[in-house]
C-alpha cells in the first residue's frame, strides 16, 4: 500500500481559494477598495480598463505597508485586522480573512507600490500567479499603489465566463457607488479607460447621494431616524413619487458594510404599502447599527449576506419606522398616481 495524499503547493491553494473570493473584475474592485479604506485612506482612485480584464488600479493615501508586511500581505490567512476568532464578534474593518491579496495574487499579475508616512522609502513588489517576481526599495509617495492586470490569465475558463464589458462594468460601479455611499466622508473617483465616470470628493450622505445619483433624487429624500436599544437606524427613503419600476436604488449598510436582505427590503416595502403602485420600487439608503455581537458576517464568502440574531424584531422597528417617518412628509396614501 502506498500514500497518496499530499499538501497542495500554497500557489495551487491559492488559485482555487480565489475561485471563491475573485469570481469577476468587480470582485477584485471590491477588495481592494475596502483595503483602502481599512488602511485608513482618506482620498481613493480606481483606475480601470476594459471593464477590469486589462486593469484594476487603486491608488490610496493610507498607512501603506513597510517591506516586510508588503509581501506577508500576499500570504494566504496572513492579515493585520483579526487575532483570534473571537474578533470576528467586534469587528471594525472590512477585511479580515487574510485571504483577498492572495487570491488576486494567484490569478492575475500584480504590481504594489506603498509607503509608510514615516518612511524614506518605499517597497515596490511584482508577484504573477502567485509568483514572486521582485520586490525592491523605491520612491514612492505615502499610501499603496496596487495594480492588477490581467485578471484570470492563467484560468481561461474564468475568463471566458466573463460576461460583455457593459456587464462586469457595471458590477464595478455597483461595487464603487455601495462603497463610496458607505464612506460619504471619503473621496472617491472612478476613471474607466481614460474616462472620468465619477470625482466624489468627502461630503455629508446627503451631497454623496446627489452627487452619485443625480440632483433630482435631492428633494425627493426623506430622512430616516430612529434609535432603539437593538438598533439605531439612519439615512433615506425617497419620496413615493420618486419609485421606480426598475430596481437599483435600494442599499442596507449594517454596521457601515453594504448587506442584501430580501426580508429587510420585504419590510421597506411594506412601510410604503398603499403608496406607490405595486411593481415599483422606493430608493432606500438606510444605515442600520447593531450591536457587532447580534450580527455574523462570516457566513458567506464575499461578506455581503449576514445573520442578524434578531432578524424579526428589526423587521418590525424598521417597518414602523419608515411608515411614520413617510407620515411626518405627509405621504398620505393617494389614490390617483398622476405624477
Ligand atoms: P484582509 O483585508 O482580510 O486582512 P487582504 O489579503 O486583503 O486581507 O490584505 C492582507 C493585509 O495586507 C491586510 O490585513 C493589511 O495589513 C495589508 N494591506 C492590504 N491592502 C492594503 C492597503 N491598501 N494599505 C495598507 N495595507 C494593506
Ligand atoms: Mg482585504
Amino acid at each position: 500500500m502506498s500514500d497518496i495524499i499530499q499538501l497542495l503547493p500554497d500557489h495551487v491553494a491559492n488559485q482555487i481559494a480565489a475561485g471563491e473570493v475573485v469570481q469577476r473584475p468587480a470582485s477584485v474592485v471590491k477588495e481592494l477598495l475596502e483595503n483602502a479604506v481599512d488602511a485608513k485612506a482618506k482620498v481613493i482612485s480606481l483606475v480601470i480598463k476594459e471593464a477590469g480584464r486589462m486593469l484594476i488600479q487603486v491608488i490610496d493615501d493610507g498607512l501603506g505597508m513597510s517591506q516586510t508586511d508588503c509581501r506577508m500581505a500576499f500570504e494566504r490567512h496572513a492579515t493585520s485586522k483579526i487575532r483570534t476568532a473571537d474578533d470576528l464578534f467586534n469587528l471594525h474593518s472590512n477585511g479580515f480573512r487574510g485571504e483577498a491579496l492572495a487570491s488576486i495574487a494567484a490569478v492575475a499579475h500584480v504590481s504594489i507600490k506603498t509607503k509608510q508616512d514615516n518612511q524614506e522609502i518605499g517597497s515596490q513588489l511584482v508577484i504573477h500567479g502567485g509568483h514572486v517576481q521582485s520586490q525592491e526599495p523605491i520612491y514612492t509617495q505615502k499610501g499603496t499603489n496596487i495594480e492588477v492586470k490581467n485578471l484570470f490569465y492563467n484560468i481561461p475558463a474564468r475568463r471566458n465566463f466573463l460576461k460583455s464589458n457593459t456587464i462586469e462594468t457595471r458590477h464595478i460601479i455597483d461595487v464603487f457607488q455601495r462603497i463610496a455611499l458607505t464612506y460619504p466622508h471619503l473621496s472617491f473617483s472612478l476613471t474607466h479607460n481614460d474616462q472620468e465616470i465619477y470625482n466624489l470628493k468627502s461630503a455629508n450622505l446627503k451631497k454623496r447621494l446627489v452627487h452619485v445619483f443625480g440632483k433630482q433624487i435631492d428633494e425627493k429624500l426623506i430622512p430616516i431616524n430612529e434609535s432603539t436599544e437593538i438598533i439605531k437606524i439612519s439615512g433615506f427613503v425617497t419620496k413615493p413619487s420618486y419609485a421606480k419600476k426598475k430596481r437599483g436604488e435600494q442599499f442596507f449598510f449594517v454596521n457601515d458594510r453594504y448587506i442584501k436582505s430580501q426580508y429587510l427590503d420585504h419590510a421597506v416595502h411594506l412601510a410604503f404599502e398603499n403608496l406607490i403602485p405595486s411593481g415599483e420600487h422606493p430608493s432606500y439608503f438606510l444605515y442600520l447599527e447593531v450591536p457587532p455581537q447580534s450580527i455574523d458576517i462570516n457566513i458567506h464568502p464575499t461578506k455581503t449576506e449576514i445573520k442578524f440574531d434578531n432578524e424579526k424584531d428589526l423587521y418590525a422597528i424598521l417597518r414602523a419606522t419608515i411608515k411614520h417617518s413617510l407620515g411626518q412628509y405627509n405621504a398620505a396614501p393617494i389614490l390617483d398616481f398622476n405624477r
